[in-house]
């Protein structure tokens, strides 16, 4: 029997406008196929927001998000921001507030390797065949929500975190290590931060509690270099808010691009879901954006959200057959790519959609 689901759509900024349509077309064919009824609105949220409301996350917009079954994300930002730290409104504060206010303290970002890009990597093939990482990366506290300061000749943002805070993302981190190979990397600094020695001392508590689970922890400096070295060695990897964000897009040269990377946000209700690429404003508007990382964001919603995973499946199968075909687009195209099969955004989400039907 079909289910009824309500999905908002935020396609925000930049490239979340081209790549996020794609992602919703996969949501409406699977529904069809499958006898489902999903809804979909839509809200805005960062730059656009802020030039239709002057706020990047309108309180009509995050109401859509509270009664909603699961949130389509795109990406913010704008030039604009980036060239000019003095602006006190910015689109990153709507994401920000939006994680917060929701609760989604836990980032799942799979680091799917399709064998047919094993060649779009800046990294040789031998070391990364065979790599499948799961990153669960904090999201609601570290520097991002600590408390800022700001004189003509200081700046300061606290790292903070709340006991609470890692043993609900180190359990939830666990978990999924016991469904997959049993391997737990914690990652800080806690030969030097106090913040990471806590983060730490939580861990090793948890960790009794899962003892089927090998338990690692590295500090970030030497992760980032593992990672490289030997992809091949991580299973789950768990992570404060700032590390996990840059660990991560480092991660996505493992699976070839960061517009091949979904990521889902869950905690405590609705469940959000997006690309970990940002708004790309170098190839914003060109229309040769990747749109994979959007669609397979929607896939994680059908499973992880849904609990539909035949259907979350048949995304990822479609996603591979479009590969398998040799379609490319730009950024995952190589020197033994046939340039005949390189193509823009619209055409790429098209191949998935026949190959999806
Ligand atoms: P970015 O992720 O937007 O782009 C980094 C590089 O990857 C660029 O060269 C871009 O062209 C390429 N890239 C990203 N997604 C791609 C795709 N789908 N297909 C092909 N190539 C792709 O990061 P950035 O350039 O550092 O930041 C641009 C803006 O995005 C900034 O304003 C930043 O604040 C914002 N940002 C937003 C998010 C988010 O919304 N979650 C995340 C990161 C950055």
């Amino acid at each position: 029997m079909g289910v009824d689901k309500k999905i908002l759509v935020i396609p925000g900024d930049g490239i979340g406008q081209e790549v996020t349509a794609w992602g919703q077309k996969v949501l409406v064919t699977i529904a069809e196929n499958y006898k489902h009824n999903f809804v979909f609105e839509e809200g805005i949220m960062g730059h656009v927001a802020i030039e239709a409301t002057g706020n990047p996350l309108p309180d009509e917009t995050l109401e859509k998000a509270r009664r909603s079954d699961a949130i389509l994300f795109g990406a913010i930002g704008h030039a604009k921001y980036d060239n000019d730290p003095s602006l006190k409104v910015r689109p990153e504060q709507g994401l920000l507030k939006i994680r917060k206010e929701l609760g989604l303290y836990a980032n799942l970002r799979p680091i799917k390797l399709f064998d047919e890009l094993l060649e779009a990597s800046s990294i040789k093939p031998e070391i990364l065949r065979g790599s499948d990482i799961l990153f669960f990366r904090e999201l609601t506290g570290d520097v991002y929500f600590g408390e800022k300061n700001r004189t003509e000749n200081m700046a300061s943002d606290l790292m903070i975190y709340h006991r609470y805070e890692v043993e609900r993302i180190a359990r939830k981190a666990y978990e999924a290590a016991r469904t997959r190979r049993k391997k737990l990397c914690s990652v800080d600094k806690a030969n030097v931060l106090e913040a990471s020695r806590l983060w730490r001392e939580v861990v090793q508590g948890i960790a009794k509690e899962y003892p089927d689970v090998e338990t690692e922890h590295m500090f970030i400096d030497n992760a980032a270099m593992q990672l490289i070295k030997d992809p091949k060695r991580f299973d789950v990897v768990v992570t404060g808010n700032l590390f996990g964000d840059i660990l991560t897009d480092e991660a996505s040269q493992i699976a070839g691009s960061m517009g091949m990377l979904a990521s889902a946000s869950i905690g405590d209700s609705v469940g959000f879901y997006e690309p970990i690429h940002g708004s790309a404003h170098d190839i914003a508007g060109k229309g040769i954006a990747n749109p994979l990382a959007s669609i397979l964001s929607a896939a994680l919603m059908l499973d992880i959200s849904f609990g539909l995973k035949n259907e979350s499946q048949r995304v990822i199968k479609a996603v591979e057959a479009t590969l398998k075909q040799g379609y490319r687009t730009m950024d995952i195209a190589n020197k033994h790519t046939d340039n005949h099969l390189v193509m823009g955004t619209d055409a790429m989400g098209a191949k998935v959609l026949e190959n999806l039907n």
